[in-house]
């Protein structure tokens, strides 16, 4: 036996005795009990920043805020947490960035998981968590995906054979999550999202899984195939994430496999922490493992139910990178109305641009496609020569910006093959998902536009290849 696979066997077994201990009398806790254990959770971790991370220390002057003033703090930006204050931030004084950037993406068994968030301001930023912070997210992932997949063979994930249909880059939390419960050898596939043609597809028939999971534009792409007779596939389950799942894509997936969409939520900040229930009426927060708190524009708390135009987030179980009132972009409303299944966690009601921004394309017959970033992001993140990236989609037109490697000291020869060898690329991924040919076009260029301010949404998709 290996030392990856007893790694991720102890990883899985300390996971399972979490998800079947604490978090399972969590879900059977009523309300009150609930937002109790919230509230004591928040209490240490308050304590626990505003003791041990100087970036706290500071911002906070000293003081430990209590739980019930959490409302009160002034809320932290990606730039700021992420970005500069990183280290400050860090509540294990001898770690640097240089040392969490070594742990980026590693196979094995290491103190520190770390991962990189979508490269909105402009440098990748990091997020680690220790081992057991992990095995926690972990542990709610378990529970989550209990929702659609009840029973103990859906506690290890080996009752079902799991095609996962996503970006299969080593950096991203989908990818760690997805990894961390290969258990049983060919119980799992995994198919980059921008590859849903010929080979992959075949593989994918041949594989014949029970559970389909991955964002909704690639789902729609695979029901699509499905209806139009080239790809035989019969999944029970279709689990979504990234992206807003609208109505049409329920009923594509049901009439192409007669299955049923479950959709999820998550950050790199706090792994994925809101899964939808049986009852389809939203998606059920983790709130034994964050706060979640919509905001409008001047971070005021919206009324129950009702859209904000942010979503603070306070993840309760990273002690290493304390994550507090940390603003998101993502545009949700949250409802603690009783739900008929009875978990006592309230519901994400409604949700609108979610961090990675869909692409609307224009498709081969004329009507627009919606296109995961990711898709055009996984190939042009390992090509040969690209330093960093730009997407931005108008009038059904893609523009691809590329910074090469070297600079201007390359000469046009080699820009002018870099810009071909993408334009080939992208046109690769574009083409299974019905996108027009000559609907991408590519730019070569020394400097990308920095994206200042979160809301230029035209600016929103900004890659640094590794
Ligand atoms: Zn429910």
């Amino acid at each position: 036996m290996s030392p990856a696979f007893l790694g991720r066997a102890t990883d899985l077994l300390r996971a399972a005795a979490l998800r079947w201990g604490s978090l399972r009398r969590a879900e059977r806790a009523s309300r009150g009990e609930i937002l109790a254990l919230q509230r004591a959770r928040l209490a240490r971790l308050l304590e626990h920043a505003a003791r041990r991370s100087p970036f706290y220390v500071r911002r906070w002057g000293g003081k430990v805020p209590a739980a019930e003033d959490l409302g009160s703090l002034e809320p932290i930006s990606k730039r700021e947490l992420l970005g500069e204050g990183l280290e400050e931030a860090l509540t294990d004084r001898s770690l640097t960035r240089e040392k969490l950037r070594g742990y980026l993406g590693l196979p094995g068994r290491h103190p520190y998981v770390v991962l990189a968030t979508s490269g909105t301001t402009g440098e990748p930023a990091i997020v680690p968590y220790s081992r057991r912070e992990w095995i926690e997210g972990l542990a709610c992932s378990m529970r989550g995906q209990a929702r659609h997949s009840p029973g103990l063979l859906g506690l290890l994930k080996v009752g079902g054979r799991m095609a996962s249909v996503a970006t299969q880059n080593p950096i991203h939390a989908s990818t760690q999550l997805a990894r961390s419960f290969e258990l049983v050898p060919g119980q799992r596939l995994a198919v980059p999202a921008g590859e849903l043609r010929g080979e992959s597809l075949r593989r994918l028939e041949a594989f014949g899984p029970a559970m389909l999971a991955g964002y909704p534009s690639a789902m729609d792409a695979l029901a699509r195939e499905t209806l139009e007779g080239r790809l035989r596939i019969g999944p029970r389950v279709v689990l979504t994430g990234g992206e807003t799942v609208s109505p049409a894509l329920r009923e594509r997936v049901r009439a192409a496999w007669g299955a049923e969409v479950f959709d999820c939520y998550g950050l790199t900040e706090t792994l994925v922490i809101a899964w939808e229930c049986r009852e389809h009426r939203g998606l059920h927060i983790d709130e034994d493992a964050v706060v979640l708190e919509p905001v409008d524009e001047e971070d005021r708390p919206v009324a129950p139910g009702e859209r904000g135009s942010a979503v603070l987030v306070t993840n309760l179980f990273n002690g290493t990178l304390p994550v507090i009132r940390y603003r998101v972009g993502d545009m949700l409303g949250v409802s603690d109305e009783p739900c008929p299944c009875g978990l006592p966690f309230a519901r994400i009601v409604s949700i609108e641009g979610r961090r990675e921004e869909v692409l609307e394309l224009r498709g081969a017959d004329g009507a627009l496609v919606a296109v995961s970033p990711t898709v055009v992001e996984t190939p042009l993140e390992v090509l040969d020569g690209v330093r960093r990236f730009q997407l931005h989609a108008a009038e059904g037109v893609l523009t691809v910006v590329v910074a090469p490697r070297g600079g201007s000291a390359e000469g046009r020869e080699h820009r002018e093959r870099l810009g071909r060898a993408v334009e080939e690329a992208v046109a690769r991924a574009l083409a299974p998902h019905g996108v027009a040919a000559g609907s991408a076009r590519v730019e070569v260029s020394e400097t990308l536009e920095d994206e200042r301010g979160a809301t230029d949404k035209r600016r929103r998709v900004l890659r640094d290849a590794r």
